[in-house]
């Protein structure tokens, strides 16, 4: 009777690519036969690349299949795990450490060599890479505020950079404005409340000032409701996948020592089930509701409107004068101020407002205003030179008053 094995293992066979020596059995023959090539790690991980021979329990091979993956010895050999040492001497304890093992993949793996040459466990993450500050929290403050200061910069290059001139006087401007007001007899309309202090009242009328809602009482109204309900059912037929059974399937796995185990495990099957669904149907229903709403009343409010006169100091139009010329005005008038207390037709000044400039040019025959008080634009004669200075922005921020000529 055939014993039930507990692993299933099947042997790789592979063939020497140095002398062509065809399918040596990978789990005991880890040099060539012929010429001592040693089997390499690219042959094992290649699950494609063997015809497999099965091995059973109780087989000398399974027991050594059992041992799992060969060793790399750092003399170049390759050895059973069945082996603690080496066939050139050295213990797999120190020699194995420079070589590695080879995984179930065929890869060697674990050695100090290979840990120094790949990054695999930063990629698998057990190594974590500091992480860094988030660049943009800190970026985008310091641009804004570096704007910011350059706008500021700008402002102040721009309005104290100061360039020097030479102007010539071409002429000059004035302008002078007076604000007053004319004694006057004023008529208005203002509810009871806010006539004006001094007025006259000449007439009053009852009229309606606005209006204020009054409840008398509630009114019974329907609002339209639509809703869903119930009305019977339709059965829908409907199929679904249901699990029938399982059946046992095999992976294989590669142990790194020329051997291939298929490993079982089980897959579920499936069916497909029809079934039948009772699904609602629904119908809507429309349903007035009653409501109590409130009703209103508009009464009026009514107040006394007043007809007044009054008699107050009334703002006229300002009078202004300006020229282009050297003898300022001021506008004329013909006010008569009030003797004691004011009578219709007064008047009054409020307040008086003047201003000077003087206009220059430069050599390039560009044309500048100076602001300045009527005593020193008096001084500044037609045609005289004068030292100025300008900003950026082309405005004059400094003017000698006197030409050098006349400093003489
Ligand atoms: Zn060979
Ligand atoms: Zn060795």
């Amino acid at each position: 009777m055939a014993k039930k094995p507990g692993r299933i293992f099947k042997i790789q066979l592979w063939d020497c690519p140095n002398c062509g020596n065809k399918g040596m059995n990978a789990l005991f023959y880890k040099e060539c036969t012929q010429c001592g090539q040693v089997l390499s790690d690219d042959f094992l991980g290649d699950l494609n690349y063997n015809e497999q021979v099965f091995l059973a329990e109780g087989d000398p091979l399974y027991e050594l299949a059992m041992y799992g993956p060969d060793w790399l010895c750092s003399c170049g050999r390759r050895n059973s795990g069945r082996y603690s040492s080496c066939e050139c001497g050295a213990e797999r304890e120190t020699s194995e450490k420079g070589r590695g093992r080879v995984d179930k993949n065929g890869k060697t793996t674990g050695g100090i060599i290979d840990w120094y040459q790949d990054d695999s466990q930063l990629k698998a993450g057990t190594v974590k890479k500091k992480p860094g500050p988030d660049i943009r929290k800190i970026l985008v403050p310091m641009i804004v505020i570096a704007l910011i200061l350059g706008l500021i910069g700008l402002f102040r290059f721009i309005s104290e950079t100061k360039i020097d001139v030479e102007l010539t006087v071409t002429g000059h401007r004035w302008e002078r404005a007076i604000d007053w007001e004319r004694f006057e007899l004023v008529k208005g309309e203002a509810w009871e409340d806010e006539v004006p202090e001094g007025a006259r009242i000449t007439s009053k009328s009852r009229e309606i000032f606005g209006y204020k809602k009054v409840q008398t009482g509630t009114e019974i109204v329907y609002r339209q409701e639509t809703r869903k309900v119930e009305d019977g059912y339709d059965l829908v037929e409907k199929t679904r996948q249901v699990i029938a059974g399982y059946e046992t399937k095999y992976r294989q796995e590669r142990q790194g020592n020329g051997v291939i185990e298929d490993v079982p495990y089980q897959e579920a099957v499936y069916k497909t089930e029809s079934y039948t669904e009772k699904l609602p149907r629904y119908k809507e229903i429309t349903e007035s509701i009653p409501y109590e709403e409130p009703v209103y009343r508009d009464d009026p409010i009514y107040k006394y409107k007043n007809h007044y006169e009054l008699e107050t100091w009334v703002k006229m139009e300002t009078l202004k004068a300006a020229q282009e010329n050297r003898s300022p005005l001021w506008p004329k008038t013909d006010f008569t101020a009030p003797q004691g207390a004011p009578i219709i037709g007064d008047t009054r000044i409020m307040a008086k407002t003047e201003s000077y400039q003087v206009l220059l040019t430069d050599g390039n025959n560009k044309e500048y205003l100076w602001n300045c008080p009527q005593n020193q634009w008096e001084g500044f004669e037609p045609g005289s030179q004068h030292q100025a200075q300008k900003n950026l922005a082309g405005h004059l921020v400094s003017i000698e008053d006197q030409s050098p000529s006349d400093s003489r």
